[in-house]
């Protein structure tokens, strides 16, 4: 394609609102505007990537840092708004409302009878635990929802400390909404003060933690009051026990032991799609120097960038869309720069884009019949005579 027609604009300044040097670079090499949207350019180079990915496997060839489980692959990015659980030891990687984690009960007490205490005020975990002197681990946190397909009252219970992920709660139960202080009554619970103890029509569903967990203080149904000391099993039962919280930073790897870390990233594919513009950011964020970008051949929007130097005595011109005819008819992906600007601002808008080889077809060489090849990463070119060029270029692995 030839660069007036994709109305390439390249740009001297970097956005002022670049969230990513990445992002940044894609604006100033004319990929997306300011406000991301994608120019030409940027859709030639996905346009290049969906046709990469009729291998499903080529994100792993593009030489990016990729974290990756079965379903999903993930780019780390400090402004991704995916965040992972990783483990550097193993590489455990998982969204982090599904990943796992090794969970430790606190302390293995003898039971002891249950007692109903006063407690004024104290309708959160934190007012609680302040008042009864306690660690949230010793207490069993009420969480309260309806379960949709059934419009059925959910009661769920996980240790204090813990959060829930509604992730892992619509996965055993399908899609749940949060429950009105009318249903919450109903069922004989009191916002603020609530347990599982005693509730009436409840899917009771608890945490794989709680029943190894003794002793818990928990609400006592009644405002201003809760219960030193329930017990999974002597006071209670659940229908649905399993987990149901979400891993922190510094949680256990379940696998392996070793402390786990949340990562933000962007999703760049699941098993059934590719997120085309989330792989032109991390291209871009990976592949780059302090000129422009430096992609790989696979990934590049063209295999080559072919420019002409105007000369005096020689139409470089016509010679520049000679091999360009000749390089599309072998197949190869051509920019060719028919601009009449100077060779200094072809140079750095060439760097700018990034295409692996850059073609200068002057008036000088010419004479000698040879034009100039330069790769990306390159400090020097070459001259290589121009009938040679289409078999120069297809040996550029
Ligand atoms: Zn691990």
């Amino acid at each position: 394609m030839k660069y007036q027609e994709l109305h390439i604009q390249t740009q001297r300044e970097f956005p002022n609102n670049a969230r990513t040097q990445g992002f940044g670079w894609l604006v100033r090499a004319g990929y997306l505007t300011r406000e991301n949207e994608i120019l030409p350019l940027g859709k030639q180079m996905i346009e290049r990537l969906q046709n990469l990915s009729a291998d499903p496997s080529f994100l792993f060839h593009l030489s990016l840092p990729l974290l990756t489980n079965e379903h999903e692959t993930f780019f780390p990015i400090s402004t991704g708004s995916t965040e992972i659980i990783h483990c550097e030891s193993c590489k455990y990687t998982e969204r982090k409302e599904l990943a796992q984690f090794k969970k430790t009960p606190f302390s293995h007490e003898a039971i002891l009878p249950i007692e109903k205490v006063e407690t004024p005020e104290c309708h959160t975990i934190e007012s609680l635990t302040g008042f009864l002197n306690i660690p949230k681990e010793k207490t069993a946190k009420a969480l309260m929802y309806t379960r949709i397909s059934h419009n059925q009252f959910i009661f769920v219970v996980v240790r204090g400390d813990m959060t829930l992920s509604e992730a892992k709660l619509k996965d055993k139960v399908g899609d749940v909404r949060l429950a009105t202080a009318e249903e919450i009554n109903k069922a004989g619970a009191a916002a603020g003060y609530a347990s599982p103890i005693g509730l009436k029509n409840a899917l009771i569903v608890v945490d794989d933690l709680i029943p190894q967990s003794s002793n818990l203080v928990a609400g006592a149904n009644e405002a201003g009051y809760h219960l030193l000391n329930t017990n999974y099993g002597r006071d209670y039962a659940a229908e649905i026990i399993a987990d149901l919280v979400e891993a922190k930073a510094g949680d256990l790897c379940q696998h392996c032991g070793n402390p786990l870390s949340i990562v933000p990233t962007v999703s760049l594919a699941t098993r059934r799609e590719f997120h085309f513009e989330n792989i032109l950011l991390a291209l871009a964020e990976t592949h780059r120097d302090d000129k422009g970008f430096t992609f790989p051949k696979s990934a590049a929007p063209f295999d080559v960038y072919l420019m002409h130097i105007a000369g005096k005595e020689l139409n470089t011109r016509v010679k520049a869309e000679e091999i360009y005819d000749a390089l599309q008819a072998a197949g190869i992906f051509v920019l060719l720069d028919d601009r009449d600007e100077r060779a200094g601002v072809k140079f750095n808008d060439a760097d700018l884009i990034g295409c692996p080889v850059r073609v200068t077809v002057g008036e000088k060489n010419l004479k000698d019949g040879m034009v100039e090849l330069k790769l990306r990463k390159a400090d020097k070119n070459i001259l290589i005579p121009h009938v040679d060029i289409v078999s120069k270029i297809m040996e550029i692995k």
